[in-house]
This record gives C-alpha cells, structure tokens and sequence, in this order.
C-alpha cells in the first residue's frame, strides 16, 4: 500500500443543477461552485436581498422533523442531508451552494444524481491538508430505545439497524465501511422512503408537496408502489446510512469512528453531534498525514457501478 499526504478537495469548476423541492413542491436551481481551503461547505440564498450565507455546521440545525434544515438569523435551507451526503461521499470538503429557493431539490431522492452533477464539474485538489473529526472516547447518545455508540477508530463506518412494522422492510441491519467507491456503489442509489399513510398526512400538513415516485420509495400497507420496484433489497438501511453522513457532515469534516446506530433519524443524529462538541475529550481534530489509499481524481473512478444486491426492474410482488 502507498502512503501519501491527503489534500482538501473543491470543484474544479462551477455547475448548475435544478429540480424540485420536496416538500415544498417549489422549482428551484442550484449553483455549486469552488470554495477556498478550510471553508467548508457554504449555502448562499441568492433569492433573498444580501444573498446570505449559511454555514453547513450542526450547530446551524434549526429543525430536524422531515429532513434536516440549517438556518441563520431566519434564513433557513432545508433538505440538505442527500447533497452533503453527496460531498462526503465524493471526497468534497469546500464548496458554495447557491440556490434561488429555501430547499435543495430531492432529484430522485437519493445522493447518486449529486455525485453525477459533481463527477461533472470534476474534483480539484488543493494545498492544504484535510481534517478529521475522530472519535476519541466511547460516546452514547439515546432517545427512547432509539441510540448511536461511537467508538473510537481510525476511519469511518457504521451498523445501523431499523425497524419497521411493514412486511417489505421490518428489520434490517447493514454495515458499511466509508470509501470514495463504497459510497457509490453501497449507499449513493438508496432512495427515502416513506408510507402513504404518512405522505398523506404530511400532504394535509403542506408538506411533501413535491413528494412523487419519481423521488421516494413509497409503500401502502403491503407493497411498494413504485413500479421499478427496490435498487436493493435492503434498500431502506441504506438510505438511513446515507441521511447519517449527510448529518454527520455538518461537524464540518469527515469523522472517523465505529458507529453503532439503532432506529435513529435525523433528530438523534444531530443530537448526537451537539453532545459529542460538549463533552471535552471525546472527540480530536487531527490532520490527515498520511492514508492507505493514494489520492485519486473522482473522474478516474469507476463508472457508477450496479449496486450490488440490486433487485432486477419489476415489481417485487
Ligand atoms: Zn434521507
């Protein structure tokens, strides 16, 4: 194995993408473009007057309820969790988000059309060195039988496990090693998810207005009711695991750590990262010196490969 230093990643070049917000149904275009060393991932509202800026940090989390939204003295950008996921995932740890609206556009509802729009701008390497958040002492966090253990380790991975009372999900367990390829392959296509009853109900409430089966996987009481059926068998997990980076990036770098997470969401990983920041000790920044891997440009990768365990087209019933 080489060993080499591991630099801060932004866009090689600015890009735009557009799309519809899923719960408020509303257009919206996005604009990414290259941030300098240290600064992290930056949402810019350009529809309101000043075009403030909100930094993707937890401590700017403002509402956790149906997806993760950041906000700074009243400017708020919600669903942001599958687009940060996507920068994680992608190896990105400063860019600008410019968008014309309060919330990232679901696409599919998954982080893998992100990494298609990232893999297009391509990825630039730059001077300074990357961080790391790692996990330095045991740190448990619960609410109700819902938890995350993390334990200290050199990189990052998890097992998460759900549990729904729905006969096609039920419980299921993945685990899962963080690497540029990984994510791809293992994580990047998991759709959300959500029941109709649910999306009813959110629906009466002004929310999901821009829900379809376009951009979730949805299931009645039996079924799924999208036609192509799962991208993976155990494609709900995935997607949990996906909505973990996202909200795990917004310590503002990649964390290395074993997690351990059961039933959690959206409000207990952020919850987690509020108390891992307050307990001194449990957490180091350290610089990343040396890796296993030698830095690779995204666009050399692989093209996205068949995520393994991917269920052929058709309905599963
Ligand atoms: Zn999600």
């Amino acid at each position: 194995m080489n060993s080499c230093l591991e630099y801060q990643n932004t866009l090689a070049e600015e890009t735009l993408f557009h799309g519809v917000g899923l719960h408020s149904g509303a257009k919206i275009s996005v604009r990414l473009k290259p941030a300098r060393p240290n600064s992290g991932i930056l949402f810019r509202r350009v529809d309101i007057p000043g075009q403030p800026m909100i930094e993707a940090r937890h401590h700017h989390v403002v509402d956790t309820r149906f997806a993760t939204t950041i906000g700074n003295n009243g400017t708020l950008v919600s669903t942001i969790e599958h687009l940060m996921a996507a920068f994680w995932g992608a190896g990105i740890d400063n860019a600008i988000v410019e968008l014309d609206g309060s919330e990232v556009p679901i696409l599919d509802g998954s982080a893998a059309p992100y990494l298609d729009v990232l893999n297009r701008a391509g990825i630039s390497m730059q001077t300074v060195l990357r961080k790391y958040l790692r996990v330095q002492r045991t740190v448990l966090v619960r609410e109700g039988d819902a938890y995350i253990k993390a334990t200290p380790a050199d990189r990052f991975s998890v097992c998460y496990r759900i549990d729904f009372p729905h006969p096609l999900v039920g419980q299921q367990e993945f685990v899962y090693e963080y690497n540029r390829a990984s994510f791809q392959r293992e994580i990047a296509h998991a759709r959300t998810f959500g029941f109709l009853k649910d999306v009813e109900k959110l629906q009466s409430m002004g929310l999901a207005r821009g829900g379809s089966l376009d951009n979730a996987l949805v299931f009645d009481d039996y079924r799924v009711l999208n036609q192509e059926g799962f991208r993976y068998s155990d494609e709900c997990v995935r997607h949990k695991i996906l909505d973990l980076l996202g909200d795990l990036s917004l310590a503002g770098m990649p964390v290395t750590g074993h997690f351990e997470v059961h039933k959690a969401g959206h409000s207990l990983h952020n919850r987690f990262l509020r108390e891992l920041f307050d307990r001194p000790g449990a957490y180091g920044v350290c610089q990343a010196v040396a890796v296993q891997v030698p830095f690779f440009p995204h666009a050399s990768m692989p093209a996205p490969a068949f995520p393994e365990r991917f269920q052929p087209a058709g309905h599963p019933l």
